[in-house]
């Protein structure tokens, strides 16, 4: 059985006191969660500090949203994989489709930002996605299939194994539309027969994420899919009680 994984995306987002609200929040006894999920939050990196003693009570962990992938040197502005565990983080978001498209990082850029991530004992959530001209045209699967085979081919079975991936098709993300529940588990479907190919115990072992507009409202039947082992959720994760919902329904 695949431990379920519901992890928020801040993004630019949040505040320190958001980061205590949710330290409270999850840390009250009455809060109800179900055994054995797993849940993060991926912070901005000016608040891991505050993620660290906020969080370090209850059951969230924490992650960055991005990371070089070189350890250190004159790359002004970044932060390296090293500084993230430093401060406790444990999960780090690569490929996030606002990283490649705004942030002009490629499939090359992905794959040596994973290296460095699994160098530093981070669990990396490689996200993927095709944007709505690739779906309309047919071509979803080729896009996301393309998009794995480009990490997943320069990984080693060990360091497959240690990836966590999700599936966030780019018209769902921030639009208030979500993949239905079936066209999202035909996606994930394909994923898990492709890690197939590589091995049988990586594709039965490997957490997919859903990610795309999933909220309190529509978070239960989408994670109730064969394939779907948990969500990525951005903007619902910066409420308290809608993540908390969604963490119910895993
Ligand atoms: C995301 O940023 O990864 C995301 C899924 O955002 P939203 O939930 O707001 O669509």
């Amino acid at each position: 059985m695949r431990t379920p994984l519901i992890a928020g995306n801040w993004k630019m987002n949040g505040s320190l006191a958001l980061v205590e609200r949710f330290g409270e929040a999850f840390s009250q006894p009455e809060v109800r969660l179900p055994d054995g999920i797993d849940i993060a939050l991926m912070v901005p990196a000016p608040y891991l500090e505050a993620a660290r003693r906020a969080f370090s009570a209850g059951p969230l962990a924490f992650g960055g949203q991005t990371l070089h992938h070189e350890r250190h040197g004159a790359f002004t502005g970044e932060i390296s994989g090293a500084m993230l565990a430093e401060f406790g983080a444990t999960y780090v978001l690569v490929g996030h489709s606002e990283r490649r498209t705004l942030f002009g990082e490629d499939d090359a850029a992905v794959c040596a930002r994973v290296k460095a991530a699994l160098t530093e004992r981070l669990t990396p959530v490689l996200c993927l996605g095709e944007t709505l001209e690739e779906r309309d045209a047919g071509r979803t699967e080729a896009v996301v299939l393309g998009q794995l085979e480009a990490v997943f081919d320069a990984l080693s079975p060990e360091e497959r194994d240690r990836l966590v991936i999700a599936y966030e098709p780019v018209w769902a993300i921030g639009t208030g539309r979500t993949a239905t529940p079936e066209q999202a588990q035909a996606v994930h479907a394909a994923l898990r027969a492709r890690l197939a190919d590589y091995d049988a115990g990586l594709a039965e072992g490997m957490r997919l994420l859903y990610g795309g507009s999933m909220k309190a409202a529509n978070a239960a039947e989408l994670l109730a899919q064969p394939d779907i082992d948990g969500g990525l959720i951005g903007g619902a994760s910066l409420q308290v009680d809608d993540f908390l919902v969604i963490c119910q329904s895993a």
